[in-house]
C-alpha cells in the first residue's frame, strides 16, 4: 500500500517538474526572440547587434538542447526504478557474484558505466554540434575521448574506495552509521579540495605561473590591499577546449592559489582583470565560499538522516520497482543508495530557486567588494565583454532568471556598479 503511494508521489513530482521546467523554457525562448531585433539600449553602444543576435540564437539552442537531455534523462529515470532497470541489472551481476561486497561494488559500478554510456552521444553533440556552431569548440576529438577515459579512471580509482567505506559503514556501523558515513564524506570532499589542485586538475590542464610582470604586480597590490594571502598566481590553458573565458580559485590553506583561464587574459585589459580578480576576492574575503561549504555539509547531513531512515523502509524500495525482497537475508544497501541518489532531485529540483537566490545575493555583495577596492567601471566593462564573448543573453525572462541563475541579469548587475562608481 504504501509502495503504491510512494510510486504516486514519486510520479506526480516527476510531472510537475517536468511541466515547471517546459514552462519556464517556454518563457525564455519567447522573451528571448522578442528582444532579439535589437540591442537593449544600455549596451547599444558597446555591444553590435550581430553579436546579441548570436546571444539570442546560443540561448535558444541551448535551452531547446537542455528541453531534450530533459526529456531522455525522465525516460532513463523510469526506465531504472518503475520501468524495472535496476532491479534486472541486479539479477544479473548477482548471478555473477553472488552476495557480499563484490556484487554492491559491481552494481554501482555497472550503474554508472551504463549512465555514462547513455550521456556519451548527448556530450559529444554538445561539445561537436553546438558548441562548434558557436564557434565555442576547440577541442579536437581524441581530446575529447583522452579527457573522458581520464575522468572514468578517477572515479572509480577515488569512487570504488569510497563507495566501499560508505557500505562497510552502511553495513556494520548500527543505526548511527549515517553519521559516520557523513563525516567520512565530508572528509573525502575536503580532503579532494586540497589535492585537486595539485593532483587532479594537471592532468586535464596546464597550469603555468602568471609570467606578465606589469599584470602581476598590479594584482600583487590588489592582494595586498585587501588582505588576501595566495600560494600564487596561475594561467590555465583553457583554450584547448573551449572559448569560453573565466577566472577562480582552488584549493584552501596551503594550497590557495588563483587560476585565470587564458581565453580570459587575452581579451581583457589589466585594469579589467584586476576588477575581475577583485570580485573573486570579494568571494572570498566575505566568507562566502566558506558559507556555502557549511550549508551543504549541514544539507548533506539530513539527506544522509533520510537515507538512515529509508534503508529501512521495504515501500521505498518497492516503490521505485525494486524487489526488497531480491536478495533475502542479503544487505540492500548499494541499491538504496542508487536509488536513494537517483530520486533526490526530483524532489529537491523546486527549491532550486532557493539556492539561485542565495548565490545572486553573495554575487551582488562580491560586486560591491570589487566596487570598493577597484574602480567599478572596469567591471562594468569587463563584464559586457565577458558576456558578448561568451554568448550570454542580455534579455533574459525574469523568472526563467530568478528560478535557474546563479549570476543576476547583465542589466541588473550593471546598473548596480553604476550607481557605486558614481
Ligand atoms: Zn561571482
Amino acid at each position: 500500500m504504501y509502495s503504491l503511494a510512494f510510486s504516486i508521489l514519486f510520479v506526480s513530482f516527476i510531472i510537475l517538474t517536468l511541466l515547471v521546467r517546459f514552462w519556464l523554457a517556454a518563457r525564455q525562448l519567447r522573451h528571448v526572440l522578442a528582444h532579439r531585433h535589437a540591442v537593449p539600449a544600455e549596451f547599444a553602444e558597446k555591444i553590435p547587434l550581430a553579436a546579441h543576435q548570436k546571444a539570442a540564437d546560443y540561448t535558444v539552442a541551448r535551452t531547446k538542447y537542455g528541453l531534450l537531455t530533459l526529456m531522455v534523462n525522465t525516460l532513463v529515470l523510469l526506465g531504472f526504478t518503475l520501468l524495472g532497470g535496476l532491479q534486472w541489472l541486479s539479477l544479473q551481476i548477482f548471478q555473477l557474484t553472488g552476495p557480499g561486497m563484490v556484487y554492491q561494488l559491481a552494481l554501482l559500478a555497472a550503474f554508472a558505466l551504463i549512465s555514462g554510456l547513455i550521456d556519451l552521444p548527448f556530450d559529444y553533440y554538445k561539445q561537436f554540434g553546438l558548441e562548434q556552431r558557436f564557434g565555442f569548440n576547440k577541442m579536437g576529438k581524441g581530446l575529447f575521448f583522452k579527457d573522458m577515459a581520464i575522468s572514468t579512471a578517477i572515479g572509480a580509482a577515488l569512487g570504488l574506495p569510497l563507495a566501499w567505506v560508505i557500505l562497510t559503514l552502511m553495513a556494520q556501523a548500527g543505526d548511527l552509521w549515517w553519521v559516520y558515513a557523513w563525516l567520512v564524506w565530508t572528509g573525502f570532499q575536503l580532503l579532494m579540495m586540497a589535492l585537486a589542485p595539485n593532483l587532479i586538475l594537471p592532468l586535464f590542464n596546464k597550469f603555468t605561473p602568471l609570467a606578465d610582470e606589469a599584470l602581476k604586480s598590479r594584482i600583487e597590490a590588489l592582494i595586498k590591499r585587501v588582505g588576501f594571502a595566495s600560494r600564487g598566481l596561475f594561467v590555465m590553458d583553457g583554450s584547448k577546449r573551449s572559448a569560453h573565458g573565466n577566472a577562480y580559485f582552488s584549493g584552501f590553506g596551503a594550497t590557495k592559489r588563483i587560476v585565470f583561464f587564458d581565453t580570459l587574459l587575452a581579451r581583457l585589459q589589466p585594469q579589467e582583470i584586476e576588477a575581475v580578480l577583485a570580485h573573486e576576492l570579494g568571494h572570498f574575503k566575505l566568507k562566502h565560499i566558506v558559507k556555502r561549504m557549511a550549508m551543504l555539509f549541514v544539507l548533506s547531513l539530513g539527506f544522509m538522516a533520510v537515507l538512515g531512515y529509508l534503508k529501512q523502509q521495504p515501500w521505498f524500495y518497492d516503490g521505485l520497482g525494486v524487489n526488497p525482497l531480491l536478495l533475502p537475508g542479503q544487505a540492500n544497501d548499494a541499491m538504496a543508495l542508487l536509488l536513494f541518489l537517483l530520486v533526490l532531485p526530483v524532489f529537491t529540483f523546486l527549491f532550486a530557486p532557493l539556492a539561485s537566490l542565495g548565490s545572486r545575493k553573495h554575487e551582488f555583495e562580491a560586486d560591491a567588494f570589487a566596487a570598493r577596492h577597484t574602480d567599478a567601471r572596469d567591471l562594468v566593462s569587463a563584464l559586457v565583454k565577458m558576456y558578448e564573448d561568451n554568448a550570454s543573453t542580455l534579455t533574459p525572462d525574469p523568472l526563467h532568471s530568478a528560478f535557474y541563475d546563479s549570476h543576476p541579469p547583465a542589466s541588473v548587475r550593471i546598473r548596480q556598479l553604476k550607481l557605486a562608481a558614481a
